[in-house]
């Protein structure tokens, strides 16, 4: 059988492994547009601030693929794909048939459509991180555009290299999609403290050589001037700006910056799909195998639109390259991808923020439990419907986060003494619900301990059961860790306790 997967990145490198992990029969070819061997592109963030090495965040060994048996066409593209001869067609003019093909084309970043955005350099490769280092190095000030997970990831990794940092953004408040206005405001006031200075409800309208300029309607400058993070009101001077659709009279001003990084968002890769008459929407539209409107065409990770959800994390992709993986070598043919609920973390140094489902449910909607301390800055939210929590927010400290997660996961009945849920630990010695799942002790074993990669407590005990004695082991068997890596304490804690239960059994 001849697999030919179209991309290289988070979800094609992991659905090579796992057809290979399944067997030898299968004849692998991999195309990739980007030369470099496939990384962890979740972790650029810290590649960007200095604290990972493009080798730390590799994903495969080069000499993985001629271990393996794999093909692996680098720094090739994939231009067409023949659906009637089952062929697809490269940059280079080769030709490769298939009788399975798998689409993981991923996301592009999107470029505003506003003069000089080719100077300014987007977020979503290694390249481009390459580029925005050596800007970095010379660069007196950086702009960052786009206020959500990814521009604030930009930001604080820029401004932990030292230089100020503004971070722009077009709606009311950061991360709006995962965030309520309380939230954002907090986390901006947090960003403040690091030297990335925020600017929300601003448009920017032009690239300069030294800066971006912005158009705003005159309210928002009101706003952002009596916010509390703003450094200055804007020197501002009226003019009708071309980027709005508006007819008020717009405020324009500049904002100096040598580096100007893009953060505005992304839209899955679907070009090829489409050319070649595939059922597109917003990303590639599958089944619950993942497959297309063509029997032998499947897509996986953020191409693909699943029961109407293109997803942008990598734990769905991840779960959804195993499903393929177990349908086309015969491995499982009952396996089905059932939609994922995501939680996501932030990856910034000295801001912690997880963000799981429903936030923005009101009080007629649902039972919201919040606590905000600004001065401190930590702001808690939970929100339940039916007695079961469908949406989180933690903001500063987040020792719930392991135990929300999971009662979040499992969509279980929630105990009544909800604070302790909000407070583990101490401040409510009494409280028997907060510490109880993030101990490694009291934890069910079908807790979800690493989300990347869908690893239970129940599968990191088998594995030390069966010698795995440290995190290492674990990550080789479980591939738990190897994702965000925001599980590395937790399954440190299981495998520490599993080997003092041995001391104290022995
Ligand atoms: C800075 C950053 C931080 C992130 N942080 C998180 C996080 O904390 N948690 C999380 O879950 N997710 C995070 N993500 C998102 C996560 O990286 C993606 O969900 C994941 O990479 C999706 O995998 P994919 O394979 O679908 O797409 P990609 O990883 O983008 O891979 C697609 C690959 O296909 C290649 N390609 C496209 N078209 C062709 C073609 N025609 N021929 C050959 N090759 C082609 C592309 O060049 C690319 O290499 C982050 C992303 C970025 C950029």
């Amino acid at each position: 059988m001849r697999l030919v997967v179209v991309g290289n990145g988070m979800a094609g490198a992991r659905l090579v492994s796992e057809v290979r992990a399944r067997g030898k029969d299968v004849r692998i070819t991999v195309f990739g547009a980007e030369t470099r061997q496939p990384y962890n592109r979740v972790l650029l963030s810290n590649v960007l601030a200095g604290t990972s090495s493009p080798e730390q965040v590799r994903l495969l060994d080069p000499r993985w693929y001629a271990d393996h048996n794999v093909t692996a066409r680098l720094g090739v593209t994939v231009t067409t794909v023949d659906r009637d001869a089952r062929t697809v067609v490269a940059s280079d003019g080769t030709r490769e048939p298939y009788d399975v093909l798998v689409l993981a084309t991923g996301s592009e970043p999107v470029v505003p459509a506003i003069p000089g955005a080719e100077r300014a350099t987007a977020f979503r490769t290694l390249d481009d991180c390459d580029r925005i280092r050596d800007a970095a190095r010379s660069a007196r000030s950086a702009v960052v555009v786009g206020g959500g997970l990814l521009g604030v990831e930009a930001a604080r990794g820029l401004a932990g290299l030292g230089i100020p940092v503004t971070l722009l953004h077009q709606a009311r408040h950061l991360m709006e999609r995962q965030l309520d206005a309380e939230a954002g405001l907090v986390l901006r006031e947090t960003l403040a403290a690091l030297r990335v200075e925020v600017r929300t409800g601003v448009t920017v309208s032009a690239v300069h050589e030294k800066g971006v300029e912005l158009a705003m309607a005159p309210s928002s400058v009101v706003a952002s001037s009596t916010a509390p993070s703003s450094a200055a009101v804007p020197s501002a001077t009226a003019s009708s700006a071309s980027a709005s659709s508006a007819t008020l009279p717009f405020i324009t001003e500049t904002v100096d910056a040598d580096l100007v990084v893009l953060a505005c968002g992304v839209r899955p890769v679907v070009g090829l799909a489409r050319d070649a008459g595939l059922e597109v929407d917003r990303g590639v539209v599958v089944d619950d195998e993942m497959r297309t409107d063509d029997p032998a065409i499947f897509a996986i990770g953020e191409c693909a639109q699943h029961d109407g959800m293109v997803y942008g994390l990598v734990a769905p992709a991840w779960e959804q390259a195993a499903v393929v993986a177990d349908l086309v070598t015969g491995a499982d043919k009952g396996a089905r991808y059932r939609g994922s609920r995501l939680v996501t973390r932030l990856k910034a140094a000295s801001v912690e923020l997880a963000a799981m489902g429903e936030t923005h449910l009101t009080e007629d909607e649902a039972e919201i439990v919040r606590f905000s301390h600004r001065h401190k800055g930590t702001y808690r939210k939970l929100v339940i419907r039916d007695g079961r929590l469908v949406g989180a927010i933690l903001l500063g400290e987040t020792p719930a986060v392991g135990t929300l997660t999971q009662l979040y996961d499992r969509g279980g009945p929630l105990p009544g003494d909800r604070a302790g849920l909000l407070f583990p630990g101490p401040l409510f010695p009494g409280s028997t619900t907060g510490a109880v799942a993030d101990s490694p002790v009291r934890m069910p074993d079908s807790a979800k301990v690493c989300q990347c990669n869908n690893v239970t407590k129940g599968e990191i005990r088998a594995c030390w059961e069966s010698g795995g004695r440290d995190v290492a082991a674990v990550a080789a068997a479980t591939r738990a860790t190897t994702g965000c890596g925001d599980c590395r304490d937790a399954v440190e804690g299981i495998v520490g306790w599993l080997c003092e239960q041995e001391v104290v059994s022995a």
